[in-house]
């Protein structure tokens, strides 16, 4: 239950515990502010689990003219590998030159120089002129008819979830009171304004008033829904649905990753590795869909793999190949979008306060939450008055983040396990914490053993994560914690019942746990990997 003592007295609350609102409460907790975070369903089971993992410039966002944005997100990304190595990490990019394409060679060529010149030529590594041989060699898999040569550039990858749960867990580890399955369903008013919430512990039911100095609406797409709590005024958001699929590495054959523009329209897209497997998106659709439904429709599969199959000719991807699909809905700032196509929508972010109390930020990236938060963090201190330190968030490692050689922890961890592809999905999770997952397996060496034997994620994870981790699902646990559902054909549901009597074990639960939880999760992966 919400406890009650933790939310009194002159604190701030931040409604919705994906990235943005994540990276708010920890930014705050470093700057000593009181702060409390609530979060519906889990951190990160809205867009933020729905990305296509990048920490990016940005480089499509060049052709809109959106510089800004580009040079804020290059010094995101480099802060981003500085403070959380473990969960971002530099990844290369070959980007294709075919005859007649939209972009030609010399226009990709200043375009990544320009891209170099907004990151202060401080990336990870300059872009690359590719002959036509050159982009054989590096991906062999690639179409070659019509094939003119290329480029390569750098950018970086990360995990959503777990990006955005280290922020959870700084924040609370800060003294932020963050819970997840806390939803606000009323926003109190005094004097017109904002100055507290009624919220619903999702577990029990029950309802618990709060009073706070001042409410942070960071609900993404669902921000609307939030904002009309309090008032009736002009949506902020305007919903923009991406679709991904995901299929094995070996059906497609790329070696890293790739941009590409979308033979049917033109659009820049991307083939990315994620392990043995390759993620193809995105899709990019006004859509006023309610963002708790957003799932991938059979015609965003079909765009998406007709693309792959032009490019990767050999592979004749059809549907049976997916392993999972799903979509997400970016949050994009309504006065942002207007009169724009959804591709040249901005990305930038707003924050607006229309009821006093209430500020609200929508649009940004999972690349610049880090900037957003900080913005925000800024407004909440001088509105109530507390002009504290700046924000220290670029300069303070994320939990696990305070690693050196990822490397050489991932060859220790190699060493302990016995497992490289183990040790290495351990370091790059947990980073310098890997250790107190391991170690879970001393007093029942069971953990030590994958959930499914085809993947490389242990109960050991499950068990930290219910511990240490503010899990209290088998949604939590085998979507968020651990990626098993995207990654197994069933999406998890045999995974879940051969853990559920464990996880009930964990959590205490009574014997009609089990039989909820695992119907809770049917519903969950079927809400977010059906295709409709
Ligand atoms: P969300 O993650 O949706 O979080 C909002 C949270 O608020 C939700 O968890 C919700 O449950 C909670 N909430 C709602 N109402 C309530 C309530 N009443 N009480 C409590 N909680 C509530 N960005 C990049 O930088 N790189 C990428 O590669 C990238 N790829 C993308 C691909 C796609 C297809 C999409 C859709 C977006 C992509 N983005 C990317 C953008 C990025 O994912 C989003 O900007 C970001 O995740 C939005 O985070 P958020 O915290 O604002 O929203």
């Amino acid at each position: 239950m919400v406890p009650r003592h933790r939310f009194t007295g002159n604190f701030s609350l931040v409604v919705g515990g994906g990235i943005t609102g994540c990276g708010i409460a920890r930014d705050a907790a470093i700057r000593g502010l009181r702060v409390a975070l609530v979060e519906q369903d889990d951190f990160a089971s809205g867009t933020s689990s729905r990305s296509s993992r990048l920490v990016h410039g940005g480089v499509r966002y060049l052709e809109h003219g959106q510089l800004s944005l580009v040079f804020e997100s290059s010094r995101e990304r480099r802060t981003l590998l500085r403070i959380a190595p473990h969960l971002v990490r530099p990844m290369s990019f070959t980007w294709p030159v075919y005859a007649g394409d939209r972009i030609p060679r010399w226009k990709l060529d200043v375009g990544l120089t320009l891209y170099d010149s907004l990151a202060l030529f401080r990336n990870v590594g300059s872009h690359r002129r590719l002959t036509r041989r050159a982009v054989e060699r590096l991906e062999p898999a690639l179409s070659t008819r019509e094939l003119l040569g290329g480029a390569s550039y750098w950018d970086a990858s990360t995990d959503d979830v777990r990006l955005t749960l280290a922020n959870a867990i700084a924040a609370r580890e800060e003294g932020a009171a963050v819970l997840n399955h806390a939803r606000v369903v009323e926003l109190h008013r005094r004097d017109g304004r904002v100055c507290g919430a009624t919220i619903e512990d999702g577990p029990t039911g029950e309802s618990v008033g709060v009073s706070a100095r001042l409410v942070v609406n960071a609900a993404g797409p669902w921000s609307d829904s939030v904002e009309s709590l309090a008032h009736a005024g002009e949506a902020g958001v305007r919903g923009s649905k991406g679709a991904h699929v995901m299929v094995p590495r070996t059906r497609i054959g790329n070696v890293s990753a790739i941009t590409l523009t979308a033979p049917q329209d033109g659009r820049v897209m991307f083939v990315l590795p994620a392990g043995a497997f390759t993620i193809i998106g995105t899709t990019d659709t006004f859509d006023a869909v309610a963002p708790a439904e957003a799932r991938a429709t059979r015609a965003d599969v079909e765009y998406l793999l007709e693309a792959a199959n032009h490019y990767f000719p050999a592979a004749q991807l059809q549907q049976q190949d997916v392993v999972g699909a799903w979509a997400g809905i970016r949050p994009l700032a309504a006065r942002r979008a207007k009169g724009a196509t959804p591709v040249s929508a901005s990305r930038e972010h707003a924050i607006e306060q229309a009821v006093p109390g209430l500020v609200r930020i929508t649009g940004g990236k999972l690349t610049t939450y880090r900037a957003m938060a900080s913005e925000v963090v800024d407004v909440v201190a001088a509105t109530l008055g507390a002009h504290r330190a700046r924000s220290r968030t670029s300069s303070v490692s994320l939990p696990g983040g305070d690693v050196s050689d990822l490397d050489a922890i991932i060859g220790d961890a190699t060493s302990e396990t016995g497992d490289a592809v183990v040790a290495t999905r351990l370091v790059r999770a947990f980073g310098s914490r890997w250790r107190s997952v391991w170690v879970l397996g001393e007093k029942d060496s069971s953990l030590r053993s994958r959930i499914t034997p085809e993947r490389p994620y242990l109960l050991a994870e499950l068990r930290y994560a219910v511990q240490d981790e503010m899990a209290c699902s088998l949604g939590d646990l085998l979507i968020r914690r651990t990626p098993v559902a995207f990654e197994t054909p069933d999406h998890g549901r045999s995974a879940a019942r051969a853990v559920a009597p464990r996880v009930a074990a964990w959590l205490g639960a009574d014997d009609s746990w089990r039989a909820r939880a695992l119907a809770d999760y049917e519903a969950e992966t079927a809400r977010v990997f059906t295709i409709d």
